[in-house]
């Protein structure tokens, strides 16, 4: 019988408000940058005419450089999304740099760009991402075209009862009825930042959370049309996806996927700032195969995720790194091995004391596919607590360890005392 990819069993999901909390940290960036702008933009009117240019040019300079930048990294879902704002500015500045839309032509554009552009944002925010130059990428600028071709179509085909459709107001006396943009593309926006913001929390990604910023910056860039504000929203809207790119490449470098903790690329370069007192801890979840074996891999990863973020929060200015499988590494800087023995202690207690919720999957997986032969109980029969319990070994840096290698090896041998002397311990 095939293995299936379904696992066996599951182990509750954390709970809506820690993976919001996590997905929280990704906000700040975007929203700092936001914040930037907005200071910026009351001083806006008042810059110099030297800055002239870069109120003209700014947005072409931070967008082009975006696509440049979402390009290298491979990344499309940005790479559309500033795209889009690109057009939505060179129509900006082609149509009203000085005045307000009030006929038409002036005006279709500006419905159509205010009400596609968050589409489109919040659209990219909600795919996978699949690179740049693709099919997939062929397909997004395809529906970009499209787009633009349906309000060419409008403009040719003088369908003006389109237009006032979009102007129609949907609430007479809307608190924003003050703004240009035409109600019905305030409420794609709303809906779009509300669905994109959604996306974000539950996906946990940094692209995710600037794309939906970047809907809040665009809405700006919207309601400041023919202003000095202008192209500081659009500035801030480039610069929010372009950071992202880049925050997101780093991550990828240098953090490990499974667990968000900085992995061993991020250790070595760590290990090269030590000065000359240091302890480092060396932490192995115990019998682990076992209960890959026994639980199936994908509940294995969930653990790992766990025992990961209670080691993250360690503290005592321990940092933590993933060095492998199931084995951390944990680096205090300036601390000697007595002063951090207790605080890994209670670490310990604390993996041990969290219980592990599981369960049988809807779909069982066949009995034989974990690989051990081991008869997994029949579906529907499963809903145990369990817990995992982690060794730690620790070394800090002495006259006969000089070198942060020696001291990761000494802890090492420590680790395997503690496994030794029956798991679940601390032992220097
Ligand atoms: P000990 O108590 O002596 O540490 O026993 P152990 O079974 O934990 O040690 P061993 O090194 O034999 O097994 C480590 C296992 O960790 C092997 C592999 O199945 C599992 N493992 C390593 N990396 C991952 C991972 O990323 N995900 C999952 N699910 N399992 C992993
Ligand atoms: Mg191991
Ligand atoms: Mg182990």
């Amino acid at each position: 019988m095939p293995a299936t990819s379904q696992p066996a069993f599951v182990l509750d999901e954390p709970s809506f408000a820690e993976a919001a909390a996590k997905a929280a940290g990704n906000f700040v960036l975007p929203l700092l940058i936001v914040c930037g702008s907005f200071l910026l933009a009351s001083y806006a009117p008042d810059l110099p005419d030297f800055f002239g240019v870069l109120k003209i040019y700014a947005p072409y300079v931070t967008l082009g450089l975006g696509l440049l930048i979402a390009l290298a990294f491979k990344r499309g879902r940005a790479l559309f999304a500033v795209l889009s704002l690109l057009i939505a500015y060179t129509c900006f500045r082609m149509f009203f740099a000085n005045s307000l839309p009030e006929e038409f032509v002036s005006k279709t554009i500006y419905a159509a760009v205010c009400l596609l552009v968050p589409l489109n944002l919040a659209f990219l925010a909600s795919v996978h991402e699949r690179g740049a130059l693709n099919a997939y990428g062929a397909g997004r600028l395809a529906a970009l075209l499209i787009a633009a071709g349906i309000t060419a179509a409008v403009i040719y085909g003088g369908f003006s009862k389109v237009t006032e459709l979009l102007y129609r107001p949907l609430l007479a006396d809307f608190a924003m009825s003050g703004s240009p943009i035409p109600q019905s593309a305030i409420l794609a926006m709303v809906a779009s930042l509300i669905a994109a913001v959604g996306i974000a929390v539950a996906r946990g990604g940094v692209i995710d959370a600037a794309l939906a910023v970047s809907i809040a910056a665009f809405a700006a860039a919207c309601n400041s049309v023919a202003t000095a504000d202008m192209f500081m929203w659009f500035t801030t809207a480039g610069l929010i996806v372009t950071v992202a790119v880049l925050q997101d490449s780093h991550r990828m470098a240098f953090r490990d996927e499974l667990t968000g903790l900085p992995g061993r690329r991020a250790l070595n370069e760590s290990l090269m700032s030590l000065n000359r007192s240091y302890t480092i801890a060396m932490l192995d979840v115990d019998h682990f195969k076992a209960f890959n074996d026994r639980w199936g891999h994908d509940v294995g990863d969930q653990v790992l995720r766990l025992v990961a973020s209670r080691i993250q929060r360690v503290g005592g200015g321990g940092k933590a790194y993933r060095y492998g499988g199931e084995e951390f590494i944990v680096v205090f800087p300036g601390k000697r091995l007595l002063e951090v023995l207790s605080r890994l202690d209670a670490l310990r207690k604390n993996i041990e004391g969290y219980k592990l919720h599981i369960r049988s999957s809807k779909r069982p997986r066949d009995a034989n596919a974990n690989g051990n032969g081991a008869k997994s109980p029949a579906d529907g029969q499963v809903n145990e607590w369990i817990f995992v319990t982690v060794s730690a070994g620790v070394a800090e840096r002495t006259d006969r360890l000089l070198k942060a290698e020696e001291v990761i090896q000494s802890a090492d041998q420590a680790l395997y005392r503690a496994k030794e002397a029956g798991r679940n311990r601390v032992s220097r």
